[in-house]
């Protein structure tokens, strides 16, 4: 009798036992994607049956459930593996250095084996694993999502809507040799080329200005296929109702044909194809957004940084019927937006840290379509690179950071500035000066693990329910 209820038990156990989650982590590029999961890896990894300082708010190493935690084979053997080892090595090697970028997608797969603490079960001595599959790939992908539903038309007439300030200076040269194009001519594979090169590299000029609305996302990304002609197309601006009409009647191996072609191309091969494998599937969401970097640039930059952060998130719009939910089905049902790079600032900043990223996203009522999903916001540092101090000036005590720059690689104590907590207005550029400066990261002992800010709290967001 005792058996057959405990098989039964047994059996509900399993039932309920959730085995297998896949965490997606996105950003923009250069908003610590490869640091975040580098450290969320590294954290787990370093999980120890006694002391556990570095994940004091994670309750289930807190109460002891997790046995053990280790590297299994992927899931999906046709993705780049997450290359955890070599990041890992980065950081051992002396001096240490950041790891590489993100560049594509990749997956890394923990087996986190543990002993439920649900207090119906709590007599039996369960064990239980749950696979993590953490999925990495560029935000860039996901602003890509508009022009699914834009024609090339569309697409050309919305990105001169970005053509003003810093980004109209970038694009003249480009222009200019647009304009002298012939585009009722036949096409001439090499100048196409050669223009879209040319875009390309006022794109990632643009980036380098901190500008963040970026499309096609994939032109600004190094991959292999890079010089595929899928990559070799423009939009058309400055051009009236009339030229547009007149392009359509062009002959078909007309430059305007080719370059429209190309970009439905991109758009059925390239876009869709992610939705459909792989975004469709993921259960739980990361946004990262560097949000420091922009205040150090212009107004410009922090705008299309709430643009290019805004453009992510739609893609969780629920309650509305948005192209996204048109277009394909989502099953996330927890979403964590992170402020990246906390240690960049004194320690009182971070609450307006997270309260700016918060105002980023819920602008507008905005959050209220994240009904459904449970969402939460934290600032964070996945690789703290340097140290709260205090300093005395003029006998008044107050807080700096102190760290390695990377400028001059010098051991430097700062104080970087205020962080405001609301969205700043036009002037703020004028009146503060911002200097978030770059820096270097700490050498690691081999059995070291990685030093962050509020990791912890990450992990009890994302994973804590799951090992109940
Ligand atoms: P990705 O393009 O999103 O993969 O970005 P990375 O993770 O490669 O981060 C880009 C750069 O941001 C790194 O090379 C570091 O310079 C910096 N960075 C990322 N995370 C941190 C952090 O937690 N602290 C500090 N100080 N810098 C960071």
């Amino acid at each position: 009798m005792f058996n057959t209820i405990t098989h039964k038990v047994n059996n509900l156990v399993h039932r309920v036992t959730d085995d297998h989650l896949r965490l997606a982590v996105t950003g923009l590029s250069r908003s610590g994607k490869t640091a975040f999961i580098t450290s969320l890896v590294d954290q787990l990894l370093h999980i120890d049956k006694t002391d556990n300082p570095h994940l004091r708010l994670f309750a289930p190493v807190k109460n002891g459930q997790i046995l053990s935690v280790k590297r299994v084979e992927q899931g999906d053997l046709t993705l780049s593996r997450f290359e955890y080892d070599k990041n890992r090595d980065c950081l051992e090697s002396e001096p240490a250095k950041w790891p590489a970028s993100t560049r594509g997608m990749s997956e890394i797969r923990l087996a986190i084996h543990y002993q439920r603490q649900d207090g119906l079960f709590r007599y039996i001595k369960e064990k239980n694993t749950l696979y993590l599959d953490i999925f990495d790939y560029p935000g860039e992908w996901l602003l890509d999502l508009p022009m699914l539903s834009q024609s090339f038309k569309g697409w050309s007439k919305n990105q001169q809507i970005f053509h003003k300030g810093v980004r109209q200076e970038l694009a003249q040269q480009w222009l200019n040799k647009v304009k002298q194009l012939d585009l009722m001519k036949k096409a001439d594979e090499e100048k196409i080329a050669n223009l879209s090169e040319e875009y390309t590299a006022y794109l990632l000029a643009c980036k380098e200005q901190g500008m963040q609305y970026i499309q096609p996302g994939r032109f600004v990304l190094p991959s292999e296929s890079q010089g595929a002609p899928v990559f070799q197309f423009f939009p058309l601006l400055d051009l009236s109702e009339e030229q547009w009409e007149q392009l359509e009647k062009s002959d078909k191996s007309s430059i305007y044909h080719t370059l429209k072609k190309r970009y439905k191309f991109y758009q059925k091969k390239i876009i869709k194809p992610f939705y459909e494998d792989y975004f469709s599937q993921f259960d739980r969401q990361v946004i990262l957004a560097d949000c420091l970097t922009p205040l150090n640039h212009s107004q410009d930059a922090f705008l299309e940084m709430k643009l290019g952060l805004q453009q992510l998130f739609k893609h969780f719009h629920y309650g509305e019927r948005t192209l996204f939910n048109r277009l394909f089905s989502s099953n996330i049902d927890k979403l964590l937006f992170l402020a990246t790079k906390a240690d960049h600032i004194t320690s009182e900043q971070w609450s307006n840290l997270e309260n700016l990223m918060r105002q980023l996203v819920q602008e507008k009522g905005n959050f209220k379509q994240f009904d459904s999903i449970n969402t939460g916001y934290y600032a964070i540092s996945s690789i703290c690179a340097t140290e709260n101090v205090n300093v005395m000036q003029n006998g008044e005590k107050f807080k700096a950071i102190q760290g390695i720059r990377t400028s001059d690689k010098k051991n430097v104590i700062l104080y970087p500035g205020t962080v405001p907590s609301r969205l700043p207005e036009a002037n703020f550029w004028d009146t503060n000066n911002f200097e978030f400066e770059s820096f270097e990261p700490q050498s690691l002992d081999f059995d070291e693990t990685i030093p962050h800010l509020r990791m912890d709290s990450v992990l009890q967001f994302l994973l804590a329910d799951k090992l109940q």
